[in-house]
This record gives structure tokens, C-alpha cells and sequence, in this order.
């Protein structure tokens, strides 16, 4: 008897440990949530996780770092821009040169941009702010080989200056920041690698 009570008592009493270890976890939760949607002008957010046959890059930037302004196009110059900038974005494989040992084709690019309209934008973007948010997914025949990506960013957006990035592979997890070369150099792909 005494025995089945206790089982009663402790089968009653796991649930709200788990719902004590839920509530304790949320404050982490969102900090970390608020830090992963930092916005700074000039800096850029990129995850790289390559993972079975594909390459995924996902890209968090201010919109400023990519048309100079972040709010709806105004003038027939603005919208310009912001055309030249999708086509570029759309236009991935340009962007992103995947080590050629990974033979990548460029997939799907999903653009996410509230004040450009485009996709389901994050909603937690800061107020008087705007971010354009991508992901960019290639398709390769050999994924695991990639050791680098050549990035055209800097040459295609000048207001970016500083790329944080996380790169998730078969061969660990890395962490790179890349600054904007000075001068002409900033025309060059600035190479984003990882592993041996
Ligand atoms: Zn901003």
C-alpha cells in the first residue's frame, strides 16, 4: 500500500518539476532570443549548417547594411535599389561561392523583409528599425567536402562591414567574424572557411 502511495506522490510531483524547470529556462530563453536578433548597422548574422546533401545559409541583417535605408522605398531611385539588391540576394550563387569540392547548385532563397514586403518578416524587429532576413539553400553532391564559401557581400553591399558567423558541419562547429577589408580589397570575396 504504503509503496503504491509513493509512486502516486512521485508520479504527481515529476510534472511540476518539469513545469519549475520550464518556467526557470524561459528568462535564458529569451535573452538568448534577444541576442540572436541583435541589430546593429553594419553588422551581419550569418549560420551556415551543412547538412546531408544541402548547404543552408541563413542570413539576419539590418536592412541598412543592404539598401541604405530601412523602410519602404520612396523615390524611383530608392526603389531602384532595393530591385538591384533582390536580384542580387535571388541571385545567391553570385553571392555565395561554395567551395567547388561541394559541387552546389543554388535552391530555393526565401527573403524576408517586413518593410520591403517581402515574406513573413520576423516580428520582433525593433521599433524605427527593419531587417532583411534570408535563407539560402544549395543543393550538392557532396556536402561534407566543403571547406569554405567565398562571399561577394561586401562587394555587393557597402554598407556592411562585419559578418558574424556560425558554421555547423559533420566537422564541427566553428565561429568566424570577417571585417570589411579596407579599400579595394572589399571588391575581392573575402573566403569564409572552416575545418582542416
Ligand atoms: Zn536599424
Amino acid at each position: 500500500m504504503k509503496h503504491i502511495r509513493l509512486r502516486r506522490i512521485s508520479g504527481l510531483a515529476l510534472p511540476s518539476v518539469f513545469a519549475a524547470a520550464l518556467f526557470a529556462a524561459t528568462p535564458f530563453l529569451s535573452a538568448q532570443a534577444q541576442q540572436q536578433h541583435a541589430h546593429v548597422h553594419g553588422q551581419m548574422k550569418l549560420d551556415v549548417a551543412i547538412d546531408g546533401p544541402t548547404v543552408v545559409i541563413d542570413m539576419e541583417s539590418p536592412l541598412d547594411n543592404i539598401v541604405g535605408f530601412e523602410r519602404a522605398p520612396k523615390t524611383d531611385a530608392e526603389k531602384a535599389t532595393v530591385e538591384a539588391a533582390v536580384a542580387q540576394l535571388r541571385a545567391a550563387d553570385k553571392l555565395f561561392a561554395i567551395d567547388p569540392a561541394a559541387n552546389c547548385k543554388l535552391g530555393p532563397v526565401d527573403l524576408r523583409s517586413g518593410a520591403l514586403g517581402l515574406g513573413k518578416p520576423d516580428p520582433n524587429e525593433p521599433p524605427g528599425h527593419a531587417d532583411l532576413d534570408a535563407t539560402f539553400s544549395f543543393n550538392c553532391t557532396n556536402a561534407a567536402a566543403a571547406k569554405f564559401i567565398d562571399l561577394n557581400l561586401f562587394s555587393a553591399f557597402k554598407g556592411l562591414r562585419q559578418i558574424d558567423s556560425q558554421i555547423a558541419s559533420s566537422q564541427g562547429q566553428f565561429k568566424r567574424q570577417l571585417k570589411r577589408p579596407a579599400g579595394a580589397q572589399a571588391a575581392q570575396p573575402a573566403r569564409l572557411s572552416w575545418g582542416k
